[in-house]
């Protein structure tokens, strides 16, 4: 997930994001609302939303994944086996697309999706850029990983059948540099697998700026399936494969985190924080994807 910050692309001169300049396809945006500090726009050309500007660099660290600040995830490996099935229900998802067995998770965190991956029958990989994470996912779940943003990764060209980007292309700062890259990673047919928040379905709508995908400055470009489709076209993809809202198992832990996270320093937050921590944590349902996030797929054209 660390991409997210400072990246280039070589035709631009400046960063993508600059001013109002769409992330996404460089186009003027529209002045939407701010949040923390932070001015959101949209751009009318491709659909998609965006943090504006440049930002603070998100730390990446473990910190990021174990509660130790305020952004990020609570204790994200406590919810391995939580973690393990939402991902193997994505793998199953995208595998009817995939023409071969050679994968590579971008943004892995600890590897759970690698090892998902793997246990499903791909020669997967994953590409993390956060050393302590990709050290765990070596040591515990025994899969391959290498350390590395996308732009810095040397992976050699046409040598790949499935990129994934889950819950990462949201913190990506050059969300097209990010794809070209992947697209040259891949062999003819090869297949990219995208999952994110949707900032045209009902929960964004509802929500406007207090949507929780709305988190600067670790979330920075938002898509909907129709601006992730302008994003292929214009990076070298075909149009998407398909749509999924696959839902996902979450803990009371993880979930009552986040909400306490939306809600601040007041008591519900406070509330919301105890809950996470409290034996009502290791709680778990499941909530639905529809209205909120989707997944989708497209093939290197
Ligand atoms: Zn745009």
């Amino acid at each position: 997930m660390a991409e997210a910050q400072g990246a280039r692309e070589a035709e631009r001169p400046a960063a993508a994001g600059d001013g109002l300049r769409c992330r996404a396809c460089g186009s003027p945006g529209r002045p939407l609302f701010s949040k923390r500090g932070h001015r959101f726009a949209a751009c009318d050309a491709c659909g998609c939303r965006f943090v504006t500007g440049a930002t603070e660099p998100v730390s990446y660290d473990e910190s990021y994944f174990e509660r130790a600040d305020v952004n990020g995830y609570a204790d994200y490996r406590a919810d391995r086996d939580l973690l393990l099935e939402n991902f193997a229900r994505r793998v199953r998802w995208l595998r009817p697309f995939a023409r071969g067995t050679r994968f590579l998770d971008a943004g892995a965190a600890y590897g759970f999706l690698v090892r998902a991956a793997r246990d499903e029958g791909f020669e997967a990989v994953g590409l993390e850029p956060v050393r302590s994470c990709a050290a765990w996912a070596r040591a515990e779940l025994g899969v391959e990983m290498l350390s590395s943003t996308i732009e810095g990764a040397a992976i050699p060209p046409a040598s790949l059948d499935v990129v994934t980007l889950l819950d990462v292309i949201e913190h990506v700062g050059d969300p097209a540099l990010a794809l070209r890259c992947i697209r040259r990673w891949l062999r003819p047919g090869g297949i990219v697998a995208i999952e994110t928040g949707d900032c045209e379905g009902l929960l964004a709508r509802v929500c406007g700026s207090r949507w929780y995908y709305y988190d600067p400055p670790q979330h920075l470009t938002f898509f909907s399936p129709a601006s992730l489709a302008s994003l292929f076209e214009r990076t070298g993809f075909s149009a998407p494969l398909g749509f999924g809202h696959l839902g996902r198992a979450v803990s009371v832990r993880n979930f009552s985190f986040q909400l306490g996270r939306a809600l601040g320093d007041g008591i519900l937050g406070e509330v919301c924080r105890g809950v996470s921590r409290s034996p009502l944590g290791t709680l778990r349902f499941s909530v639905p994807d529809r209205g909120n996030a989707f997944i989708t797929a497209a093939r290197a054209s």
